[in-house]
C-alpha cells in the first residue's frame, strides 16, 4: 500500500520532525513546501526566480505559485510521500484534492499533530531563532488556527483524518505516528 500523506498541526508540533523520521523508517519522499520553496530559488528555476520576486517585495507565496512546485515534484514521484506545511488553507487543500485527482493518486490519511498552546509555544521560543519572539510566535498560532485549522474538517468530512498526540519524547511520538498508520491499513475505526 503506497503511503501517501498529508501532516498537519501548528508550527512547532513536530511535523517537520517526525517527517523527516517517517520518511526514513518507511522509504517515503518528504515534500516540506517551505524547504522545496528553498530549493526552487537556490536552483534559480523560473519558478524558483518567481518566488525570490515575491519574497523580496515581503509578500507571501501565491496558492497558484506553491501548487506548481507540489505539482513538478509529485508527478514524477510515483511512490509514496508525506507532504509538510501544505497545504495551509482551504484553497490549498481544495486545490490538493484535484491535483491529486489528476495524477490519480488518491490521498491515504490526513495525520493531525495535537500539541496544546503553551507547549507549542515553548517549543518554538526554544528554537531561539531571532523571529520567533513570543508575540511573533502567537501571532503565527493564531493564522494556524484561522487559516490552517479548518483543513481538519475538510478531511474529517472525507474520513481521512487521523489525530496523534504529540506530546512526549520524539521517538514516542514517532511510535503513535507509526502505529496510527498502521492501523488504518488494516481498516480500523478513526477517531479524532
Ligand atoms: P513543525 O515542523 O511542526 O513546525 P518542528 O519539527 O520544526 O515542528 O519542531 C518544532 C520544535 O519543537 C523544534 O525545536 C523541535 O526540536 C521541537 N520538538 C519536536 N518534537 C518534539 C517533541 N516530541 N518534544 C519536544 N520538542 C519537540
Amino acid at each position: 500500500m503506497r503511503e501517501r500523506v498529508v501532516v498537519l498541526g501548528p508550527p512547532g508540533a513536530g511535523k517537520g520532525t517526525q517527517c523527516k523520521l517517517l520518511a526514513a523508517a518507511r522509504g517515503l519522499l518528504h515534500l516540506s513546501t517551505g524547504d522545496l520553496l528553498r530549493a526552487e530559488v537556490d536552483a534559480e528555476s523560473s519558478l524558483g526566480q518567481q518566488v525570490k520576486a515575491v519574497v523580496a517585495r515581503g509578500d507571501l507565496v501565491s496558492d497558484d505559485l506553491v501548487l506548481a512546485i507540489v505539482r513538478n515534484r509529485l508527478a514524477i514521484h510515483r511512490e509514496g510521500w508525506l507532504l509538510d506545511g501544505f497545504p495551509r488553507n482551504s484553497t490549498q487543500a481544495a486545490m490538493l484534492d484535484d491535483l491529486l485527482a489528476d495524477l490519480g493518486q488518491p490521498l491515504r490519511v490526513a495525520l493531525q499533530l495535537q500539541v496544546p498552546e503553551e507547549e507549542l509555544v515553548a517549543r518554538l521560543l526554544g528554537r531561539g531563532r531571532c523571529d520567533d519572539s513570543e508575540v511573533v510566535v502567537r501571532r503565527r498560532l493564531q493564522i494556524y488556527a484561522r487559516e490552517t485549522e479548518p483543513i481538519n474538517a475538510h478531511y474529517q468530512a472525507r474520513e481521512l483524518l487521523k489525530c496523534v498526540d504529540g506530546l512526549g519524547s520524539v521517538e514516542d511520538v514517532a511510535t503513535r505516528i507509526g502505529n496510527s498508520l498502521d492501523e488504518r491499513e488494516h481498516g480500523e475505526e478513526t477517531i479524532c
